[in-house]
């Protein structure tokens, strides 16, 4: 299923509206995060709700869902890594509001009125990411052979030394 994403939404007409949006979004089309996939498949789906919380301030929340392929710094080879988030985010105008969001709340600086759902979505995506991905299980390494050479190479200088020497040409 897929539902067409406005590039922009008007913050304020949303809030009033009581408007939602729901969706999947490939994420080959975010050009941020695609650079950061091992494979740019897969989709990531959202929902966004605008409305007022109960103090009256205009709030969009946001939930996402994706499987981002990343790649395994460990043993090079592919990983899935789920991504869940539910966020709120409310409109600030400065700093001080900033300062003031209750807990658990986001900031949302507004683009003339204007927010983009498809960066916000970016955005959380990015935030996402762990800082060096990694299979759960060290066991991954059992399953990558070069990955077990280029310890050992590197390591111990032995048997491996010279194929650690290939994948490194300029180490020298
Ligand atoms: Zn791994």
């Amino acid at each position: 299923m897929f539902v067409a994403l406005p590039d922009r939404v008007d913050f304020w007409r949303a809030v009033s509206g009581g408007a939602s949006f729901r969706g999947e979004l490939a994420l080959g089309e975010l050009p941020r995060l695609r650079t950061l996939l091992m494979e740019p498949h897969g989709v990531v789906r959202f929902g966004f709700d605008f409305g007022r919380d109960p103090d009256g301030r205009g709030v969009a929340r946001a939930t996402l869902e994706a499987v981002l392929r990343l790649q395994c710094q460990r043993c090079l080879e592919v990983m899935d890594y789920p991504v869940s988030a539910t966020l709120t985010m409310a409109a600030v105008a400065s700093l001080d509001e900033v300062d003031r969001l209750p807990e658990g709340y986001d900031p949302l600086l507004l683009d003339d009125r204007h927010v983009r759902p498809r960066d916000l979505i970016e955005d959380e995506l990015l935030l996402a990411l762990p800082l060096i991905p990694r299979h759960a299980s060290p066991d991954c390494l059992d399953a990558g052979l070069l990955g077990d050479a280029q310890i050992e190479g590197e390591a111990l200088g032995g048997p491996f030394a010279a194929l650690a020497d290939w994948r490194q040409p300029h180490s020298h």
